[in-house]
């Protein structure tokens, strides 16, 4: 699991300015997800050959919200529980305050290791003012501008000498890495103790994951299946229930190590914008998903009901027509096992590489029923296809313009390929390269 830093400090020091432009020192980043208030607050960040996850955590309460009480109960709450490396970031052209010296006092009670950013420190002649900051008792200091981007370079160097060396693999290489996400209530420790019970599984406590996870392993049909402990996500947030579920960092580390996840709803509560929110996360990073309805055993049923509600489903949400959906009852134990069973469907499409053979006379057929149309008076060639990646499903198209297909025909082509290749439950990618 990646190192999580989480940039602290009171409002208006440049927190999110900082949060940015990290981002945009990243060779890439992959989809942030909306926070609360502000659009991004959880990225993953790479730097060189490291790779670290950072969370802006101003993005939290709204800016306008006079509590600033509040913001570092929260920011306190966030440093301990989830993050690994703490920032502190203070403005460099104002005196120390009361908060920056509470976010620091708390940062030294968690013991983890910290760097004092000093913001707005626009050119040199402005670090001269800086050393008063060793107040606070916080010895690694960086002066940077995160609004102009000065000492940047030095700032992640900093923060690269206190990532782990080494990426330590201590997890099962040969087991499917499920997770069960979802609201509050839905069912998930109940669906998780269930699937443990019945199966053969162990409970491992891993060193050097996270600091309090409990991992279960199972094995369904000789296939190993690590549950990811979810622990973190059933406590309700102390601070702030209106803080949004899904915003809890917890929920995309767990979605970042998975293979595949299941999000799990309440039948009679239906989505919720925010499960909207986390399968469009789950699919953008290109894990394998299962939509499980459960509480079947609280509605009444006609002969239709199951496909009704699909049907409606899919409706809302059609991307969702790619990915199985099922319906169970944990209190019934009814179909438990449904979701052992997708998940190694899932995981079993996503071992072999389709042959590129196979794939071109697809995408001759394909073509020949409904041919690319011709954009701004240029005719389009699709020349080639071959599946570039396994996990997830990367195929790369050859064409003579790739920036001129349309996005319609595109979605064509990934509809396509998702029934003909039935890879249903696996996200698959479409990148297209110049011939
Ligand atoms: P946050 O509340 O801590 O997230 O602060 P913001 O990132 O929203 O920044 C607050 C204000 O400080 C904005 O007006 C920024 O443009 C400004 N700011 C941020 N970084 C710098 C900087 O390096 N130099 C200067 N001069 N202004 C900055
Ligand atoms: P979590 O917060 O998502 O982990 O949800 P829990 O597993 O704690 O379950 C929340 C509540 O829903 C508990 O009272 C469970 O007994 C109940 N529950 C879970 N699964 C079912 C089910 O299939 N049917 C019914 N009727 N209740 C269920």
């Amino acid at each position: 699991m990646n190192t999580t830093i989480a940039i602290l400090g009171r409002p208006n020091v440049g927190k999110s300015t900082l949060f940015n432009r990290l981002l945009g020192q990243r060779k890439s980043i992959v989809a942030p997800i909306e926070g609360v208030t502000r659009d991004r607050i959880y990225a993953k960040v790479e730097w060189l050959d490291k790779e670290f996850n950072l969370i802006d955590t101003g993005g939290y309460l709204p800016k306008s919200e006079n509590l600033i009480d509040k913001k570092v109960k929260l920011q306190s709450e966030i440093a301990s529980e989830q993050a690994d490396i703490l920032m502190l970031v203070v403005d460099g052209r104002s005196e120390i305050t009361s908060s920056d010296r509470a976010l620091a006092k708390m940062i030294k009670i968690t013991g983890k290791p910290c760097l004092l950013v000093i913001n707005k420190v626009d050119n040199p002649e402005n670090e001269i003012n800086t050393f008063d900051f060793y107040e606070l008792g916080i010895n690694k200091q960086v002066c940077i501008s995160a609004h102009n981007g000065r000492q940047i370079g030095i700032l992640l160097d900093e923060i690269s000498l206190l990532l782990p060396k080494v990426v330590k693999k201590n997890i099962n290489e040969k087991s499917i890495s499920f997770a069960i996400i979802g609201m509050p209530n839905v069912g998930k420790s109940s669906l998780m103790n269930t699937l443990i019970n019945e199966n053969k599984s162990i409970v491992t406590n891993i060193a050097g994951t996270t600091r309090d996870s409990i991992d279960s392993y199972l094995t369904y049909f000789k296939n190993s299946i690590r549950i990811i402990d979810t622990a973190g996500l059933r406590k309700k947030s102390k601070i702030d229930d209106s803080l949004e579920f899904y915003s809890n960092v917890r929920t995309l580390r767990v979605i970042d190590e998975c293979d595949i996840a299941a999000v799990l709803i309440d039948i009679n509560k239906g989505f919720n914008n925010q499960d909207k929110n986390i399968i469009r996360y789950v699919i953008d990073q290109g894990k394998g998903l299962i939509i499980v309805v459960n509480k079947w055993d609280l509605v009444s049923k006609q002969t239709n009901t199951m496909k009704d509600i699909k049907e409606d489903m899919i409706y809302e949400y059609p991307y969702l027509k790619h990915y199985p959906i099922i319906f169970i009852s944990v209190k019934e134990k009814f179909r438990i096992n449904d979701v052992l069973k997708n998940v190694l469907e899932i995981s079993n499409k996503n071992k072999n590489k389709i042959k590129t053979s196979e794939l071109n006379t697809l995408l001759e057929k394909v073509i020949k029923y409904y041919p690319p149309p011709a954009v701004k008076g240029k005719e389009i060639k699709l020349n080639y296809i071959t599946q570039v990646s396994q996990s997830p499903v990367v195929f790369n198209i050859f064409v003579n313009h790739p920036t001129l297909i349309p996005i319609q025909y595109t979605r064509y082509l990934d509809n396509q390929l998702r029934t003909e290749l039935d890879l249903k439950g696996l996200p698959i990618k479409i990148s297209f390269k110049k011939k």
